[in-house]
């Protein structure tokens, strides 16, 4: 993937004073992972760990006071929108939210690439969700400013997978060696899409387990067969949860579906509990992007290993990371 150099201070002579002209994701669009190698994830995982130290230290901080952020969400969110809005506030700076995109012009028929020139002319960043695959790489293109997908339909969630990983990461000390299954919704997840991908830059096996018609599709297995990723696919969490070093679960994502009665063949299928864990090892975790509508029951959230709340919390350090990256302040 070419990237945009948007900012790139030989094209914009009017950078404000400060900013680290030699700063590697500097004006850069987030896209997909398939743009980042192992150095850029490592670089990425320390200014983040840095994140939450000063976080933890002092709340709130003001690297990037005066700049402004752009929400713009076409679907529902919680914690990535909330995420967001608390990463730039945590670094001093604001946000335009355009959550409700019905109450905005879009509404009265206004195109994504006009709608985000609109919002560049306010805003240094802009965070999108949109329902249509591609639609991030598409607002790029007609953007000056720095896009960052928040989730594209069932493409891609790459701040997601970064934050997945940084989870494993801080939580397990590293990735390489490690078994990682995933389960439940593995066609329309956009989550485990970005995080199979990002996986395949280390030395991992993977398990896909899923009904049938919720299969990891086959340009991601093919992608990930070409990094010589072991992967195998099972229709029973049995099969490979004494070997699984983090369980990495999704929920069915009922509004992709074209027919309910598909949904409700595979809806509750799997669902993680107590006694589920007592076959698990004892240093496993378990993921999920969240929300859960019934994978794992609550039963589970006061095992040590649930790993799910503080999933959420790594989000915040990645979101500041990145946004604190692509202006130039990291
Ligand atoms: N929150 C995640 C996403 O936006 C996962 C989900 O919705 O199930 O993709």
């Amino acid at each position: 993937m070419v990237l945009n150099e948007k900012l790139n201070p030989t094209s914009n002579p009017h950078l404000p004073f400060g900013d680290q002209r030699g700063a590697p994701f500097y004006g850069k669009d987030i896209l997909s992972v398939k743009q980042f190698n192992r150095q850029d994830l490592a670089y990425i995982f320390e200014v983040a760990h840095e994140m939450r130290e000063m976080v933890t230290r002092i709340g709130t901080f003001d690297l990037l006071k005066g700049k402004i952020l752009a929400s713009l969400f076409y679907e529902p969110s919680t914690r990535t929108s909330s995420s967001f809005t608390a990463a730039m506030e945590r670094l001093g700076g604001s946000v335009i939210p355009i959550n409700e995109v019905k109450y905005s012009s879009v509404s009265k028929g206004e195109s994504l690439p006009d709608t985000v020139r609109t919002l560049e002319c306010y805003a240094d960043v802009i965070v999108l969700r949109h329902p249509e695959v591609g639609a991030s790489a598409e607002a790029a293109k007609y953007a000056r400013k720095p896009i960052i997908n928040a989730g594209d339909g069932v493409g891609e969630h790459p701040t997601q997978a970064l934050l997945d990983l940084f989870t494993i990461v801080e939580e397990l000390g590293q990735v390489d060696g490690l078994t990682v299954t995933m389960l439940g919704d593995l066609k329309y997840g956009r989550t485990v899409h970005s995080l199979a991908r990002l996986l395949s830059l280390y030395d991992v096996r993977l398990n896909y387990v899923s009904p049938e018609i919720l299969r990891m599709p086959a340009e991601i297995i093919e992608e990930v067969d070409g990094k010589d990723i072991p992967q195998a696919e099972h229709r029973d969490l049995e099969a490979v949860l004494a070997e699984t070093d983090v369980l990495y679960v999704t929920r069915v994502q009922k509004e992709r579906f074209e027919n309910l009665d598909d949904y409700d063949a595979v809806r509750g299928l799997y669902v993680i509990d107590a006694e589920t864990m007592t076959r698990a090892k004892a240093e496993m975790i378990v993921m999920h992007p969240l929300p859960r509508v019934g994978e794992i029951s609550m039963d589970v959230d006061d095992d040590p290993r649930a790993a799910y709340f503080r999933q959420m919390e790594y989000g915040l350090y990645i979101r500041m990371a990145l946004l604190a990256m692509v202006l130039g302040k990291a």
